[in-house]
């Protein structure tokens, strides 16, 4: 069988044949594990090229040195983390044994098992990173793995499904491609572990698929990620580094900056240094290779229409740079939208896109209630020096994960969880996180010679005195 299945009924004979293997395999070594991972690195190092095109062509315009930036380079430093630090996650944990037993020679410990094969489904905003990335922390628990890239970047999964065909052995990683009726197949497969990357729309549906099978779901998910500017912010340095966060991928990341809370004196003050930051990254819209492009025309009448709406709500819409749209490009200028009605489709759906919504305020603590009414964000961000208010946004928030005085930031972090909590997900992965994961934590005990249980009068038939002995050791 090839690495690259053409079908679901291929998929299931596959993780068949792979259960098998998984049985047969034992302990799986570091080396096997190293292995892995470094063909799937020596893969993005001969490929990066043909992948770069590949993206830049599925997009309608992404610079290829972003693409090598956010995916080559981002899934090369999950894979490397990975390679180089698994010796140190494997090794069994010794654990205490329970009174008596630990007097009596009792053992414990911990044994990091492979779950078995790892389903990671991806998305089309990073596509490799949403699959490679997770695959580092697979592979390094000992998994075999099957990736689902998304439909949307049709090139790029054909290429990366192509390369993964010509370097792997089936038993140890697969690629399947296809849209929504293969996502749902793929969903429905016994796997060992699936991790999923997209909306919280469809994360719903792939956990009530794996449901049938039991099958425990890693899900990173979106939502509408906040930022609290408090008023020990610099403003002119909170709107720049805003300006780059927001304009990466287009606004297509799903830790973007999506409500920004600026104080409502230092309103105009912001969208002033905002747009002059944003002109200065992106001078021009049209043609402009280092902007990248909404994916395709849905995603493109998405924005607009939440846009749209707000426009005909009477809400404030500033554009930056303020230019000319051109009809045959996806390309966009970014959209300020200001303070529109909590019932708009802007203040309720993720945005996604090259569009932000400013909110100004006059209470940090309101800031932080309107926060917490709405669903658990991914990321947060809080600007500011004043760290009692800081601390007191952290304390008083739950998100995926949080940046200060900047943005984005804390995705990059392999040694630390990236995952969501409530509506934006559930698990993690990167560093030793993502290794445990995607590992079984089998607790062993091993008993001693001596068994004082008779002895000590605890076993059937019991003596009289029995219940006295148990009452005498409930203490608080
Ligand atoms: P999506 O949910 O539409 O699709 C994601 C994947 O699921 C694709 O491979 C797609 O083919 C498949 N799919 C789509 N519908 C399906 C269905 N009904 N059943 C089974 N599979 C299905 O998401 P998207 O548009 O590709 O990505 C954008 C979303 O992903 C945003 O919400 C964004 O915030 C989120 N995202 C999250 C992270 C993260 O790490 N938390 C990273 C990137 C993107």
């Amino acid at each position: 069988m090839a690495a690259y299945l053409q079908s679901l009924e291929q998929l299931s004979a596959l993780l068949a044949a792979q259960r098998k293997a998984t049985d047969a395999q034992g302990r799986v070594g570091a080396e096997v594990r190293r292995a892995r991972i470094q063909s799937v690195i020596d893969l993005l190092v001969d490929e990066h090229e043909a992948l770069a095109t590949a993206m830049e062509a599925d997009f309608g315009g992404r610079h290829p040195g972003f693409s090598l930036m956010n995916d080559v380079l981002g899934a090369l430093g999950s894979l490397k983390h990975a390679r180089d630090h698994l010796a140190e996650w494997l090794p069994d944990q010794p654990r205490a044994a329970f009174a008596p037993y630990d007097q009596l020679g009792g053992e414990a410990w911990v044994q990091y098992q492979p779950k078995g094969t790892v389903g990671i489904i991806g998305t089309w905003n990073a596509p490799l990173f949403t699959l490679l990335s997770p695959l580092a922390g697979a592979f390094a628990a000992g998994n075999r793995a099957v990736l689902k890239p998304s439909e949307i970047t049709p090139r790029t999964a054909e290429v990366l499904a192509r390369a993964i065909d010509a370097r792997f052995d089936p038993l140890e990683l697969a690629v399947i491609n296809g849209g929504v009726e293969v996502g749902q197949g793929f969903a429905d497969q016994p796997f060992n572990h699936l991790v999923f990357t997209g909306s919280t729309a469809v994360g719903r549906d792939i956990m009530r698929r794996a449901a049938a099978n039991l099958v425990p779901v890693t899900l990173e998910l979106g939502g509408k990620s906040p930022v609290v500017i408090g008023r020990s912010a610099d403003i002119g340095e909170t709107a720049r580094r805003l300006a780059i966060a927001k304009g990466t991928n287009g606004g297509q990341i799903c830790i973007s900056p999506d409500l920004v809370y600026v104080p409502v004196e230092q309103r105009e003050a912001f969208i002033e240094a905002f747009c002059a930051s944003y002109a200065a990254l992106y001078p021009m819209v049209q043609g402009n290779g280092d902007l990248t492009a909404v994916v395709n025309q849905r995603h493109l009448e998405r924005v607009e229409g939440c846009l749209e709406e707000a426009r005909e709500m009477g809400v404030q819409i500033v554009r930056c740079p303020d230019v000319a749209t051109p009809a045959e490009e996806r390309r966009r200028p970014l959209s300020i939208v200001v303070n529109p009605p909590k019932l708009s489709r802007i203040m309720q759906e993720e945005i996604f896109g090259p569009a932000l919504v400013l909110l100004s305020y006059s209470e940090v603590a309101h800031v932080v209630e309107e926060i917490n009414q709405g669903e658990r964000p991914l990321a947060l961000y809080y600007f500011g020096h004043d760290s009692a208010e800081q601390q007191w946004v952290l304390d008083h928030t739950l998100s995926g994960g949080v940046t200060i005085n900047d943005a984005l930031m804390h995705a990059a972090m392999e040694d630390a969880p990236f995952g969501g909590v409530g509506a934006s997900g559930m698990g993690h992965y990167h560093g030793r996180e993502g290794f445990a994961e995607f590992s079984h934590a089998r607790t062993v005990f091993k008993a001693p010679a001596y068994d004082p249980r008779g002895e000590w009068g605890m076993l059937a038939p019991y003596h009289p005195g029995f219940i006295d002995v148990m009452k005498s050791q409930i203490t608080r």
